[in-house]
């Protein structure tokens, strides 16, 4: 009988969908960290929601005819019970359904964030992906514009603490949805005389979405979306009061702007103001952050009326900016390495990297045993300033070897009661050696 060869198929990430490996998720938590305390200190409070949602919920928060639920959900029935579940393609909803189900307005406004995975099924590429990251940021309760500009002065801060340059703000209103009404019936009956000239997109979209016609990414019909009657040509004393409201808070600021007419969103649920963050650094996948008023989508998820504003940041995409205009970190390093040869010496080397560890150091034991030679090696190619070293002798004796690892300087015997003072002093005059080296 001939020898039968099994291929096992290696099995890869679902596409579009990626790891992040350790290097790169230590940036993230960097970034991540920076994220935190920024938010801390606007007073907005973490929520955290479930990545799986009915899908009835999306639908009726995002809008049926809109890019994200007419292809992009990753929507399927739970086999077990039969319901439809969908995983999450952005935050807010989910935010607002949590808020209105624990009731959360009930004890007055809210200012919260998320962060976590999103899921789009679009043409993977630079900048896009299908599970991709949102940090959102949403305020529920408050109606002035002095919500709308404190969201976008958080950006520019955040964009500042980054380091991020070339990243600039677009700004619209879509005003109140009566506005929206009367500016659809001419905009319908403008694209409709010109209809030879849109996509089949469009055509589509003409009667059940025609905002959405311009906001194409089509080139091709740029000339014609241009020549459309403007949304803001439409506004009513009251929504430029408040457009106007927002624009001074910026202009207090320092916050240069550009008003863009055709910024008109892709989700049904905005009203009022919107703006998106927009960089030229990254190509084609250039808004690195989006949001706006939406003042309707409380009520349209059942909850009592209460106004509301928000955004979403893609990490990714902030990610490659940052990185881009040299945001790197440096890696953390353990402090110190242990080395160990010998059953007593290993109880040993396990007592006094839990010291250490107890002391506030970052300790790396070595683990799977090898020559002392080889284990060395190890230590030095962990990057660790120190070497604890315990063999027989010292072991017999309740004391460790101590060797710096990048500095001079010999191997030193030291009790266990002493270890963390000794390390101490050593990193110690080490960073000051560093130190007084730069000066
Ligand atoms: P785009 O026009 O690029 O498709 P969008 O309007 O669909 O963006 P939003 O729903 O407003 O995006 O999401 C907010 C932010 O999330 C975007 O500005 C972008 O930075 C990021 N984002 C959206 N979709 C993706 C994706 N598929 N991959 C990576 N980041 C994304
Ligand atoms: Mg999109």
């Amino acid at each position: 009988m001939s020898e039968k060869k099994t291929v096992i198929q290696t099995l890869q990430a679902v596409r579009g969908m990626n790891d992040i490996l350790p290097d790169d998720a230590e940036a993230w938590e960097h970034f991540e960290d920076i994220v935190r305390d920024w938010l801390r200190s606007y007073g907005y409070r973490p929520i955290r929601m479930p990545i799986v949602e009915p899908t009835p919920l999306f639908k009726r928060a995002i809008g049926e005819v809109t890019d994200i639920v007419e292809k992009e959900m990753y929507s399927f029935e739970d086999a077990l019970n039969g319901e439809l579940l969908t995983l999450r393609p952005e935050g807010t909803a989910s935010c607002v359904r949590a808020a209105i189900q624990h009731k959360m307005l009930a004890t007055g406004a809210q200012r919260l964030y998320y962060h976590g995975p999103m899921f789009r099924h679009e043409r993977p590429q630079k900048g896009r992906y299908r599970q991709f990251h949102q940090i959102g940021v949403e305020a529920l309760g408050f109606d002035g514009p002095d919500i709308d500009a404190e969201h976008i002065l958080m950006c520019a801060r955040l964009w500042d603490d980054l380091g991020l340059e070339d990243v600039r703000l677009e700004l619209n209103s879509l005003g109140s949805s009566e506005e929206r009404a009367r500016h659809r019936a001419e905009l319908i009956a403008f694209l409709s005389e010109h209809e030879d000239r849109l996509d089949e997109d469009s055509k589509r979209r003409l009667h059940t979405n025609p905002l959405r016609i311009l906001d194409t990414k089509n080139l091709d019909m740029h000339e014609i979306v241009e020549a459309a009657p403007r949304l803001i040509d439409f506004l009513g004393e009251e929504s430029l009061r408040h457009f106007d409201g927002v624009q001074s808070l910026l202009k207090d600021a320092g916050i240069p702007y550009r008003i863009n007419p055709r910024l008109v969103r892709g989700l049904d649920y905005y009203n009022r103001t919107v703006f998106e963050w927009v960089t030229t650094r990254l190509g084609a996948q250039g808004t690195v952050c989006a949001g706006g008023r939406y003042d309707g989508l409380v009520e349209q998820l059942g909850g009592k009326p209460a106004p509301a504003a928000g955004f979403a940041m893609g990490v990714e995409r902030l990610l490659a900016l940052w990185r881009d205009g040299g945001g790197e970190i440096e890696r953390a390093l353990p402090d110190v390495y242990v080395v160990h040869l010998g059953e007593q010496a290993q109880r040993l080397a396990f007592r006094a990297a839990e010291a250490l560890r107890g002391y506030g150091f970052a300790v790396l034991t070595h683990c799977g045993g090898g020559s002392f030679k080889s284990q060395m090696k190890k230590a030095d190619a962990s990057g660790a300033q120190l070497a604890v070293v315990i063999g027989d002798d010292e072991a017999a004796a309740g004391e460790v070897g101590l060797k710096p690892l990048r500095g001079p300087g010999g191997q030193q015997r030291v009790a266990l009661e002493v270890l963390g003072d000794v390390v101490a002093e050593c990193l110690f005059t080490e960073e000051e050696e560093e130190n007084d080296g730069s000066v």
